[in-house]
């Protein structure tokens, strides 16, 4: 059984209509960064919970997280309505394995995510731990339009930070943009422009993949890099390319 603790709203800061961050104040156990905490709130006389990645690296004060609102959904839009001094739940201890300790020995590390899963690639890059032992990271963030790439500003810092190992991608599927790709990461690979962008290939010799997000995305780009690039999924002491977390 997990145990829960209290968090106090410290902000609530809303990037568009729909996709939001609150930072928390709660006194967790450390976590590690890429793991996910669970967060829970009484609706309606129901306690609901759900899994969330933590944005934060492990080292800050405050606890960052990052939502979209899902119409009807039953946390994600009540969580929305929090406000400075409110309270919600909040597992003492983080779960998940999606974090660079699992991850082999490899040249290029792809951290490849769609909509609000960039959180725990952003967690793992502003903690820096362990990063010296990859040439390239490369870290692309797929959304639907040009106003949902909140976090560009942060990747660019981190950019910046990290001399020449870390390449930003975005992609925005509903409109073209000047800056970003345009379409779905599967064709993007299918057709080499991923690859030709960055300058780096997508190879099992020197590459791992991190895929996370949306579970079609992950489905479709995993089977690709298996049939296409003699990938495969990595299990610890089975070692393979691919490593994903599945929002849904
Ligand atoms: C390991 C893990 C980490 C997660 N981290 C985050 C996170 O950092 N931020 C976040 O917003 N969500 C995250 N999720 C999803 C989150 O747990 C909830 O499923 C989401 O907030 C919807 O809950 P709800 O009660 O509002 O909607 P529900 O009524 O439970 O509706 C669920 C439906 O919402 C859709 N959905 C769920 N999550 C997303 C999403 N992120 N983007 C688009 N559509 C979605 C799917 O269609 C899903 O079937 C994570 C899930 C997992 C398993």
């Amino acid at each position: 059984m997990s145990k829960w603790v209290t968090g106090k709203i410290i902000k609530n800061k809303f990037w568009t209509n729909s996709l939001f961050s609150l930072i928390i104040k709660a006194p967790i156990k450390t976590f590690i960064a890429g793991q996910y905490a669970k967060l829970s709130l009484k609706i309606n006389g129901e306690r609901i919970q759900r899994a969330y990645s933590y944005v934060n690296p492990p080292s800050s004060n405050n606890l960052e997280f990052y939502f979209v609102i899902i119409p009807n959904g039953k946390l994600s839009s009540n969580l929305a309505k929090l406000q400075y001094g409110d309270r919600l739940q909040i597992t003492y201890e983080a779960n998940g394995s999606f974090i660079l300790k699992e991850i082999p020995k490899c040249q290029n590390l792809w951290m490849l995510s769609t909509g609000t899963a960039i959180g725990p690639f952003l967690s793992i890059l502003q903690d820096g731990n362990d990063l010296v032992r990859f040439k390239n990271i490369i870290l692309l963030h797929a959304v639907r339009h040009q106003k949902d790439l909140v976090f560009l500003p942060l990747m660019n810092k981190l950019k910046q930070n990290l001399e020449g190992k870390l390449h930003i991608v975005t992609v925005v599927s509903r409109e073209v943009c000047k800056n970003s790709l345009h379409g779905r990461i599967p064709s993007l690979i299918k057709n080499s422009e991923l690859e030709n962008t960055v300058g780096i290939q997508l190879s099992s010799k020197t590459c791992h993949v991190m895929l996370c997000g949306n579970p079609e995305m992950v489905k479709n780009t995993r089977e690709l890099l298996e049939n296409n690039y003699n990938m495969k999924k990595h299990f610890r002491g089975n070692q393979g390319n691919i490593s994903n977390e599945q929002y849904w």
